[in-house]
């Protein structure tokens, strides 16, 4: 079976340097291995994603020289097949939910700092305080019954003690291979920690899914078979691996790659004159010249 490859960005601004060496890599990937790939549009967010930001990544990844398969898989079209993986992973008795606002959360957590320090994730959010895994069972129904909006949220202890007893008593541990390299140069078999992130959210308040729960769930359903994305998700593996054993998919390997920076040396976040795509081509660059720019041949 030839490799899968994918590309999957989400549609809430314009493509810029580090979403062209991401998809070029992707693409070149693909081309060289006999290789299949995809373009995904991740656009659960209904209030940050916009139609016209979808049709530029077209446009601009046509400019790079890429093409891919069609139709393309838009996420929002799929919201079905990511309310029955987190109705398996309820049936598993994994999910609760969490009725608080981000207010709240952020005051619940403040509260925690006042007396102790309180955990961070990979990503440097604060862990969320699990209070709503504790609510007494009749003050739940009572809020359900009530119509009140609530997220989904992952029991994590419990998901990783359940994986625990079925993979870790087979294999030792959750892992998985990474071609690239991690943040401190984590390589090969990678051990996944998702207790790092606390109980993720699997469903959002306004949309049935999230980040982590689509990814999976898609990345499985078109067959996609290496994954090769910025480092910034590195740490993210860990919950995509737990996700994964959870729901009994294939594990892709996976490749992340170094992060394309602005002069000052950050992470690049929206497209500016020295980086996105379209003003650069607007003052006159080609593809080659981004090509070029990320560092590739
Ligand atoms: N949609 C994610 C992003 O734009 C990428 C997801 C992934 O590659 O796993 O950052």
């Amino acid at each position: 079976m030839p490799p899968v490859f994918r590309f999957a960005p989400s549609p809430n601004g314009y493509l810029h340097l580090g979403h062209a060496y991401s998809a070029l890599l992707n693409f070149d990937s693909a081309r060289r291995s006999g290789g299949r790939f995809l373009l995904r549009i991740e656009d659960i967010d209904a209030t940050r994603c916009r139609p016209e930001f979808e049709t530029a990544i077209y446009e601009d990844l046509a400019w790079l020289g890429i093409s891919w398969e069609t139709p393309v898989r838009r996420q929002s079209g799929h919201l079905a097949d990511y309310r029955q993986a987190i109705e398996t992973l309820a049936g598993l008795g994994l999910v609760y939910p969490s009725f608080e606002s981000r207010a709240e959360i952020a005051r619940l957590v403040a509260e925690r700092r006042a007396q102790a320090a309180w955990p961070c994730d990979p990503d440097g959010a604060p862990l969320y305080p699990g209070v709503a895994k504790r609510l007494p069972q009749v003050e739940r129904a009572r809020l359900l019954e009530t119509g009140a909006p609530y997220a989904r949220r992952l029991d994590m202890e419990a998901a990783c003690a359940k994986t625990n007893a079925k993979t870790y008593a087979k294999t030792g541990a959750l892992t998985w291979i990474e071609h690239g390299q991690g943040p401190e140069g984590e390589t090969g078999v990678v051990a996944a920690g998702a207790e790092a992130w606390g109980d993720v959210v699997l469903a959002r308040k306004e949309t049935p899914t999230s980040y982590h729960l689509s990814v999976v769930v898609d990345d499985a359903l078109q067959g996609v078979t290496e994954v090769v994305r910025g480092q910034d998700l590195f740490w993210s593996t860990s919950v995509h691996r737990l996700l994964q054993a959870l729901l009994g998919l294939p594990p892709p390997v996976y490749r992340h790659h170094r992060l394309i920076l602005d002069a000052a040396g950050r992470k690049l976040s929206k497209s500016t004159a020295a980086t996105g795509l379209r003003e650069l081509r607007g003052q006159g660059a080609t593809s080659a010249d981004i090509r070029r720019l990320v560092g590739l041949p």
